[in-house]
């Protein structure tokens, strides 16, 4: 289903033009407006979704085999050396765009795109609760 007032919507269904470089039945991949590096691209399901959490299972099992097929393609048409796969959810996460995306940005030897984080220090007794916490509410 689409979202009325969704740019992504739009976007995937090909009412406003981007340009894309795969489509099938359920995805559109298109190029970034707003590049993070050559090449950064965002996969976009056609059902809208707002976040990960509202993605359909089928989209969901789906997602990363368009993943993988894009990557291997941006790594023979661009020469690129490495790509982050990166999917924000909610604004604490970074998320601009309330449809489901899932970021490729392809990598360059010595580029300066923003993509790691800063690592930080673990606890070994707080990293043991918080698996324990999270293990407990796996569906
Ligand atoms: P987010 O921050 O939500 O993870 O990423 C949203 C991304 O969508 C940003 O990288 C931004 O540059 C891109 N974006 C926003 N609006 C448009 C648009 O109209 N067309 C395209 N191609 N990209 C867009
Ligand atoms: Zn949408």
């Amino acid at each position: 289903m689409r979202k009325d007032d969704c740019i992504f919507c739009k976007i995937a269904a090909g009412e406003i033009p981007s340009e894309t470089v795969y489509e099938d039945e359920e995805f559109r991949v298109i190029l970034d407006l707003n590049p993070a590096s050559k090449g950064h691209a965002l996969i976009l399901p056609k059902d809208h979704a707002d976040d990960i959490f509202d993605l359909s299972d089928k989209d969901k099992e789906r997602v990363l085999f368009v993943a993988s097929k894009v990557a291997s393609a941006m790594k023979e048409a661009l020469c690129c050396t490495g790509i982050n796969l990166v999917q924000n959810n909610g604004e604490s996460a970074g998320q601009t765009v309330k449809h489901f995306h899932l970021h490729l940005i392809p990598r360059y030897d010595g580029d300066s795109a923003m993509v790691l984080w800063k690592p930080g220090i673990s606890e070994p007794e707080e990293q043991k609760r918080i698996a324990m916490d999270i293990k407990a509410k796996i569906k």
